[in-house]
This record gives C-alpha cells, sequence and structure tokens, in this order.
C-alpha cells in the first residue's frame, strides 16, 4: 500500500534508500540541512520540505539516516525543535543510522512517553546495497512494530531480520562489523605471510577458501591487489567500504564492550590496526587497504 513518508538525511545512504521508495510507488517528504541533497531528491519526485518539522507533520512514518548517535537523539528529543514535539501519536519512526545501542533505547523510550513507536533499523551493504535496494535490515522493535516497518523496509532492502527488542538491531550491527573487521584483518595476515613465502596470493586464496580458513573477505572482497577483478583492492582501494566507516563502528563495539564487560580482545586489536591504518591517512579508503599494513614498503 502506497503511503507518504518523511525521509530524514539524505547522504550517501538516505539519498538512494529514499528513491527506491519513490520508485515503489511511496510518496516522500524529505528534508536535509544540505539544500543540494533536497533539490537532487526533489528532481526524482519527492516534496522538499523546509524543516524536518514540516517533513513529519502528519506523517504516519518517518525515516532518519544521520551519521551518528548525537545527530539522531538532537533530531527527536533534545534539540531545539525535537521532532517528537511534531510527530503525531501511534506514527512510526524508523532511525536506520548506525548509532550506540543506549542512544537507541534512550530515544526509543521517549518516543513511547509521546505514544510514538520508535525502531532501530542499521544497515548493512554499503551505497551499493542502498542503490541496488538489497541492504540487510538488522532491526530491534517489538513484534506488532517490525510486522508494520517491513513492507517499508523490504522496497530498500533484501533481508529484513528482527534482531530482538529496542536497541537490539544496533546490538546486532556492531557485533557483525567487528567480526567482519578481524575477519579481514586475519585475512591480510594470513595472505601477507604466504605471499612473504613464495606463494602466488591467488593460489593460495583459492586453497584457504576451499579449507577450513574459507570467509567472506575470500568469497567476495579479496584484500590483495589482482585476486579478485571486482573487489576494491584491484581497484586501487576506491569505493566500497570506507576506513573511517569501520573506525566509527569499531568504536561503538569498544563503547559496548566497555558497558557490557565483554571481553573484545580479537575487536580491540582489530581495532588498533585500523586506527593506525587511518592516522596513516587511509581514511578514504576501502577497509580492505588494511592489508597495506602488514606489506614490506
Ligand atoms: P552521510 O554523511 O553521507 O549523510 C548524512 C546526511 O545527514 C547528510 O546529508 C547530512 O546533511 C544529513 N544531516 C545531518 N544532520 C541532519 C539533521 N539534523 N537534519 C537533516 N539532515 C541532517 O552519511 P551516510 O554515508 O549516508 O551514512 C548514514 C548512516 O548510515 C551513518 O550512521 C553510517 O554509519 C551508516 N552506514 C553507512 C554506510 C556507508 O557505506 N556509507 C553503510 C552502512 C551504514
Amino acid at each position: 500500500m502506497m503511503a507518504t513518508i518523511a525521509f530524514i538525511g539524505l547522504g550517501n545512504m538516505g539519498a538512494p534508500m529514499a528513491s527506491n521508495l519513490l520508485e515503489a510507488g511511496h510518496n516522500i517528504r524529505a528534508f536535509d540541512l544540505s539544500q543540494e541533497a533536497l533539490a537532487q531528491l526533489a528532481n526524482k519526485g519527492a516534496t522538499a520540505a523546509h524543516s524536518a518539522q514540516a517533513a513529519v507533520a502528519d506523517t504516519d512514518i518517518i525515516i532518519s539516516m544521520l551519521p551518528a548517535g548525537k545527530h539522531v537523539q538532537d533530531l527527536y528529543i533534545s534539540g531545539d525543535t525535537p521532532l517528537f514535539d511534531h510527530i503525531k501519536k501511534g506514527a512510526l519512526v524508523i532511525d536506520s543510522s548506525t548509532i550506540d545501542a543506549e542512544t537507541a533505547r534512550t530515544v526509543a523510550q521517549a518516543g513511547a512517553e509521546r505514544g510514538i513507536h520508535c525502531i532501530d533499523a542499521p544497515v548493512s551493504g554499503g551505497v551499493g546495497g542502498a542503490v541496488a535496494g538489497t541492504l540487510a535490515f538488522m532491526v530491534g522493535a517489538n513484534d506488532e512494530q517490525f510486522s508494520r516497518a517491513q513492507p517499508i523496509l523490504s522496497c530498500m532492502g533484501k533481508n529484513i531480520f528482527h534482531a530482538g527488542a529496542s536497541g537490539a538491531g544496533q546490538v546486532a550491527k556492531a557485533c557483525n562489523n567487528m567480526l567482519l573487521s578481524i575477519l579481514m584483518t586475519g585475512t591480510c595476515e594470513a595472505l601477507n605471510m604466504g605471499v612473504k613465502n613464495g606463494l602466488d596470493p591467488s593460489v593460495l586464496s583459492e586453497i584457504m577458501k576451499q579449507s577450513s580458513g574459507n570467509n567472506w573477505a575470500l568469497q567476495v572482497y579479496n584484500p590483495y591487489p589482482g585476486v579478485m577483478e571486482t573487489a576494491p583492492a584491484s581497484n586501487h582501494y576506491q569505493g566500497g567500504f570506507q576506513v573511517d566507516l569501520m573506525y566509527k563502528d569499531l568504536g561503538l563495539a569498544m563503547e559496548m564492550s566497555q558497558l557490557s564487560a565483554s571481553p573484545i580482545p580479537m575487536g580491540s586489536q582489530a581495532r588498533a590496526l585500523f586506527t593506525q591504518h587511518k592516522a596513516k591517512g587511509n581514511g578514504s579508503l576501502d577497509f580492505s587497504s588494511v592489508m597495506q599494513l602488514y606489506q614490506d614498503q
């Protein structure tokens, strides 16, 4: 069924996600602090709102895709004009930003006190997945909220997971990306050692892929230049998933570990490696470029 959806935050991810909702036939009332981003989506058929308040007025569904927790908290509850004062009772707020689970729960609780349903639904799949409409959504919500969000999220993603109650989507996202950072650094480490000991990186990659070391990096995202034509490694580490974003996500994992006293020795090590790699000026490269940390210069 066609709905009117307020969409706030039209950046690298938000803009293509909103475009897919438009293509599915929904009406979009869009808002972004950037006039340029707003104008671009208006060209595709969205209504450009002059403020976030105007975008959400009388809207049943609100989606936000903002940089970090402070932006989400400010927008809905603690800024000059808290959006929850302008959202109608019974509305569904879907925040797809990657933020800490604590803030997600705080915002959802503040919404609940006003009769507003607020769920966390961070994504995996990157800009490519956002454009193609194949994102994975990890949702923290109750059953009723999840059922309500599902048809909307399906316009933007392929796999829609109900991770658990409020905040659970953010927990799943932090766990997944921490594991990804460990898999990627481990894969780089093994490939570099093999090559330094005379192996061809393609041969070693194939052996490990067919053996017990098999993992996602070897399957679709080989970090060694030239092994996999379609991987960022074969394109000077351009495109893909930026080191800066992995660094941000590992910061969220560290915070979660701290708050819950969950031991993360491997995650901490991977974070140290990505911090070092970022400090060398590689923040805007694809995260598989962490390969370079291991290689003789
Ligand atoms: P981005 O910086 O490209 O976009 C954020 C947008 O939010 C900008 O256009 C900015 O102007 C807007 N904005 C900020 N504050 C606002 C406000 N108060 N009101 C309205 N608009 C506001 O970021 P992105 O790459 O689109 O990422 C968004 C979120 O998705 C982040 O939490 C990121 O960690 C997560 N994420 C990104 C990727 C990726 O590959 N880019 C992948 C998965 C998850």
